[in-house]
């Protein structure tokens, strides 16, 4: 049985190179400019999914970027395992930041990765995490030793706020039925300590406007009278965690 290190050292150029085709397409999804590009990076995945031993694959249209599912499934009795990834990523601004194109791979020495790493736009979010995963199944298949069932389910709109993603899996609860989700999209504590992200906050957005005098009060009469809205502000937003740093916003831990 072929060993997982020695199909890395005898793929790993081409591993790299193919990552490297994947990190030049520009699928920003965020600035319509790019959305021919989103749209090819998506037969892409498609593509890939296929080469890594996906027997069926599809590219599923959403009222946005399409959503790539593939599947291999060896026995019902298995376990199956759904891998969550995107194929967009964020603009590239602020250019001048970059001292390469962002969109032009690099393997670069720095400080932070004396040994070389891979920079572009994207390259860690997501496209190498979910690559990654593509790869380790066709370790899988093409060395017989697949585990369990798999299915991907890889979006394009993940940087824009998914908007099509709840409606995709509403309509293909059966599709996507699994055990566990192995979600791509997440990091490595350290290059020798291999990481497992159970959980990961949300967040909402709340615009708050608090509005005071619309002129200049004197402070010798309205002083201390009238409330600043910026003192209002502050005390609003100090109010929303207690001592220990809980959130105190009624209902948010249930
Ligand atoms: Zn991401």
């Amino acid at each position: 049985m072929k060993s997982l290190q020695s199909y890395l050292d005898s793929n790993k150029d081409r591993f790299v190179q193919e990552l490297f085709e994947l990190l030049r397409i520009p699928s920003v999804s965020a600035d319509s400019a790019y959305s021919k590009d989103v749209f090819k990076t998506a037969d892409f995945v498609a593509d890939s999914l296929k080469t890594a031993g996906c027997d069926a694959v599809e590219v599923c249209q959403t009222k946005g970027f399409p959503i790539i599912y593939g599947e291999k499934l060896i026995d019902p009795k298995l376990p199956t395992i759904l891998v969550y990834g995107h194929y967009d990523v964020q603009p590239a601004d602020p250019i001048e930041l970059w001292d390469a194109p962002a969109f032009e791979p690099i393997i670069k020495k720095t400080d932070l990765h004396p040994e070389g790493a891979i920079f572009a736009r994207g390259a860690c979010d997501d496209k190498g995490q979910m690559y990654m995963h593509v790869k380790a199944l066709e370790f899988m298949t093409s060395t017989d030793q697949l585990p369990c069932n798999v299915k991907f389910m890889i979006e394009g709109e993940e940087e824009v706020g998914s908007d099509n993603l709840a409606e995709f899996v509403k309509n293909n609860t059966t599709k996507l039925k699994n055990d566990v989700i192995l979600i791509s999209d997440t990091g490595m504590i350290a290059k020798d300590t291999p990481s497992i992200t159970t959980g990961l906050r949300g967040l909402s957005y709340v615009e708050v406007e608090v509005t005071g005098p619309n002129r200049d009060l004197h402070s010798g009469i309205y002083g201390g009278a009238v409330a600043n809205p910026i003192n209002v502000l502050a005390k609003m937003i100090a109010s929303l965690h207690d001592e220990n740093n809980h959130i105190t916003i009624p209902g948010f831990y249930f």
